[in-house]
């Protein structure tokens, strides 16, 4: 676990788990040569010597006006995908919840940044065959443009996700559908940050002049800063994601933010400076 302080808030991360991938299978351009050409900054936290990218699939925790807020639910237990390392998949994150003190009955609002399947699986748990709500005293605070566009595609692995980790609350009358601007207490706010998916948000945090925000995934690795107009497979709008990611990044520069990647494997938050026309996580 590892926990940071913005002003007067805690945010702490929960792993699900962590993992070496091929940086292609995010982006063409993060094959393992352009990853080794930075391999003095990156290796070994964010990626490893033979160029293969660490990404981590966490949760991150505030608590703010007496709410527990958990931000994403990763990739989520038994669940049948495509991706041979995410099906039928066990970890230990409920345990690890508890562990970090916030038993999954305690938290008060679920926020996923968007609705792909490594942000909404723990959504849901399996209980007697059934999909059922984990976090039951929560209400989710789900992007309604997100639902309105991801539900319309009823096949494949989408539809499935859907099933599994996205009706089952709805249908428990758990969701609140809100948009990007969305305030959720006086510290804590959902902010549109679309391209990755057509409502994708990010979470800005902010106590007593401090500053912090939760990326999602507008971007997925440390190495997209220093090269925000890489593109990324996964994109629905990839000109658009560009276009936020740089954006994004400026801001979190001049305003000395703390950044806290959603993929990004530990030390997970650090600040984004400027490099030329680029820039560099500092964690
Ligand atoms: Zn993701």
């Amino acid at each position: 676990m590892s926990e940071w302080r913005i002003g007067d808030l805690k945010l702490i991360k929960v792993l699900e788990h962590e993992d070496l991938w091929q940086g292609r299978i995010i982006a063409p351009m993060m094959t393992a040569e352009n990853v080794l050409k930075e391999a003095g900054w990156l290796v070994p936290r964010f990626a490893n010597e033979a160029g293969r990218i660490r990404i981590s699939f966490h949760s991150l925790i505030v608590e703010s006006g007496g709410l527990r807020i958990l931000i994403d639910t990763c990739v989520g237990d038994n669940k049948q995908r495509e991706f041979s390392r995410w099906n039928m998949k066990q970890c230990g994150y409920l345990a690890a919840l508890e562990q970090a003190g916030y038993p999954r009955e305690s938290i008060d609002r679920v926020i996923c940044t968007h609705l792909h399947v490594d942000h909404v699986g723990w959504n849901t748990m399996l209980e007697n065959g059934r999909w059922v709500p984990t976090f039951p005293n929560a209400r989710y605070l789900l992007s309604r443009r997100e639902w309105e566009h991801w539900s319309q595609i009823t096949g494949g692995e989408n539809g499935l996700v859907m099933n599994d980790s996205v009706r089952p609350v709805i249908d428990a009358g758990l969701v609140d559908w809100i948009e990007g601007g969305f305030q959720v207490t006086k510290e804590v706010a959902t902010e549109l940050t679309p391209g990755h998916s057509p409502g994708h948000m990010s979470v800005r945090i902010v106590s007593r002049g401090h500053e912090g925000v939760v990326s999602g995934d507008m971007i997925h690795h440390p190495i997209q800063c220093g090269h925000p107009e890489w593109k990324t497979g996964f994109d629905f709008d990839a000109d658009l994601a560009c276009a936020t990611r740089s954006g994004f990044l400026a801001r979190c520069a001049d305003e000395r933010t703390l950044f806290v990647g959603t993929h990004f494997a530990s030390p997970t938050a650090g600040r984004i400076e400027r490099r030329g026309e680029a820039f560099r996580f500092e964690a």
